[in-house]
């Protein structure tokens, strides 16, 4: 088969490999199409410099091809999504229901071999079935509508109450798009015309458009105090805008940072206490409760995650799509297998 595999910093090869096989408990899934996460680039330019060369990718879509022992056989054939992140299940985070901070956690495409490729193996159960009434890319964008519908799950904000969405990348705009089809009212901030188009095109209300930080941050502000915004989320990803995110919460709301910055924020313990700020976080999704609600919510016709996808390429361009990744212009690039 062939592979996409990351050898160094910004560096993919293209190789071809022998198919994997699955072992006990394994489905082997020949890939249609693989989506490219933030977390795909931030991978590719820090590279793995301790490790072997990794394929890399964990937003796959396929059919299974061949199943290992202890695998119901007539699986073979079933279209799916993969739910890339696998909890042990034994330890003390799995053990009282949070799986999705599992210290051994194995993730698809991260601590082995993921999606930039033909073929892919991934337990039984982390293989979805997906009916053919769900299209390729509302399909292909379901990892990450996981991801953003249970951070709204996580969140105190309730059908009716307003929201404030800050960075419209994939996430951001899909907790938008999921928001918006539950009945919040949603604020954007966002510094992308394109994006917050999007956005506003959907029903969602811009605020602090064009806008140096400072201002932005007032001006937010004070619309959040005005619209008595109940939960802000902190999409973009940078200390900044964490540290932005709380300074613009209004009183009694809460923070649910989702953003994965690996640069300190800052904020001021006082204003926070006073305010009554809640901050949180949100990472991932529960298995099997978050894939589960977000098919069945995909099926029903209720969001449909794949307005998202804005390019694609062949796996042969794949380090191409992770350049182009990486200028933050695309709300989500595909890799689709068979072109
Ligand atoms: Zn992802
Ligand atoms: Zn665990």
């Amino acid at each position: 088969m062939l592979r996409a595999t990351l050898v160094k910093s910004g560096s993919i090869r293209l190789e071809e490999t022998l198919n994997p096989e699955p072992g006990r408990g394994e489905v082997r899934v020949r890939l249609a199409m693989t989506g490219i996460c933030g977390s795909d680039v931030h991978l590719f330019h820090k590279g793995r410099p301790e490790h072997d060369p990794l394929t890399i990718g964990h937003e796959g879509l396929g059919r299974i091809d061949k199943t290992g022992p202890d695998v119901n056989p007539g699986r073979t054939g079933e279209r799916i999504v993969i739910e890339p992140n696998i909890p042990c299940m034994t330890c003390p985070e799995c053990l009282s229901g949070r799986g999705n901070i599992c210290r051994n956690k194995r993730i698809i495409g991260v601590t082995e071999n993921g999606c930039l490729a033909e073929y892919v193996i991934v337990p039984d159960s982390f293989a979805w079935s997906i009916p053919d009434s769900i299209s390729d890319t509302d399909a292909v964008t379901i990892e990450p509508a996981a991801v953003a519908l249970s951070a709204i799950n996580r969140s105190g904000a309730s059908p009716g109450d307003t929201i404030l969405v800050i960075g419209l990348g994939a996430i951001g705009l899909l907790i938008t798009h999921i928001a918006l089809a539950f009945g919040y009212r949603v604020l954007v901030v966002e510094i992308s015309e394109n994006k917050t188009k999007i956005a506003v095109d959907m029903g969602a209300i811009p605020v602090g458009k064009g806008l140096n930080h400072e201002e932005v941050a007032e001006r937010i502000c004070q619309t959040c105090q005005e619209e008595s915004v109940k939960s802000v989320f902190e999409c973009a990803g940078s200390g900044k805008t964490a540290s932005m995110a709380i300074k613009v919460a209004p009183r009694g709301s809460e923070v649910i940072l989702l953003g994965l910055s690996d640069k300190p924020a800052s904020f001021i313990p006082m204003d926070l206490a006073k305010k009554g700020i809640l901050v949180s976080t949100s990472l991932i999704y529960d298995h099997p409760s978050g894939y589960e609600k977000t098919i069945f919510l995909v099926q029903q016709g209720i969001i449909h995650p794949g307005f998202i996808v804005s390019r694609y390429f062949s796996l042969k361009e794949s380090q191409k799509a992770l350049e182009e990744a990486s200028k933050g212009k695309e709300s989500k690039i595909v890799i689709s297998m068979q072109q």
